[in-house]
């Protein structure tokens, strides 16, 4: 394992990258809504990452096509754009990523399509919550096990799936760098969490059984039974005293 251990240089490219990218997500969400289509929101991302003087970190990413991934409903994550307008009541996950001089950010949202139902609401606000519970407590000296099992427990206490075949990870240089941020385990195993490391925290959740599949364009990752799907994810650097969010 290769975990990357930050300066304060770089730590300030990333923060950067990190503000364009959460400024990129707040763009989208005010553009989601009935008949938006994600090849739209595809161009409106590249448009305003360009315009900041950065760089999409998902296009080309091993032949990735698109500068975000457009998973809507019971699609997870790595959803491809398309010129299909979106429902009223559909869901939309939006992962996102920003190069800033060499150095990455990634974040995901799951955004509502106009009004939706309360079930796919509560989807995403624990999705959402999930997070925080992970980062709560967390500092340097931590073990990264503390994050995945609340995250874990945080979802399945509220009856939803954990996926397991993707997990959050390092990130800096590289868009995906060690260690590996499973969103389920056991608190206090793994490695230790060190001042200065960067960690992609993102968890997807499945309001029925937690089996995943892989959609012929070998990207796409859906739920087995059809049943929706939410994903959220931050950017956060481990400090001293806590965790400090780089796309919030
Ligand atoms: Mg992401
Ligand atoms: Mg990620």
């Amino acid at each position: 394992m290769n975990i990357t251990i930050k300066n304060e240089q770089e730590i300030e490219k990333m923060r950067i990258a990190g503000k364009i990218l959460k400024q990129t997500l707040d763009l989208l969400e005010t553009a989601v809504y009935p008949g938006q289509t994600s090849m739209r929101l595809n161009e409106m991302a590249y448009n305003y990452i360009i315009s900041q003087g950065a760089k999409p970190s998902f296009l080309h990413y091993e032949g990735f096509p698109y500068t975000i991934c457009a998973s809507v409903n019971d699609q997870v994550v790595h959803g491809f754009c398309n010129d299909v307008p979106l429902k009223e009541g559909d869901i939309i996950s939006i992962d996102c990523g920003v190069i800033w001089q060499g150095y990455h950010s990634d974040a995901a949202r799951t955004f509502p399509v106009g009004n939706i139902t309360v079930e796919k609401a509560n989807l995403i606000e624990v999705t959402k919550q999930s997070f925080f519970e992970g980062i709560k407590d967390i500092k340097a000296g931590c073990k990264l096990g503390n994050i995945s099992s609340k995250i874990q427990q945080y979802l399945e206490s509220h009856g939803y799936g954990v996926v397991r075949e993707l997990t959050g990870h390092g990130i800096g240089t590289h868009l995906h760098e060690d260690p590996n941020v499973p969103n389920y385990g056991k608190f206090n195993s793994g490695i230790v969490l060190v001042e200065g490391m960067t960690l992609a925290i993102e968890p997807m959740s499945t309001l029925g059984k937690r089996d995943v599949c892989l959609e012929d364009n070998n990207w796409t990752v859906s739920t087995w039974d059809g049943l929706d799907s939410a994903h959220y994810e931050n950017t956060v650097l481990i400090t001293k005293d806590g965790v400090e969010i780089l796309t919030l």
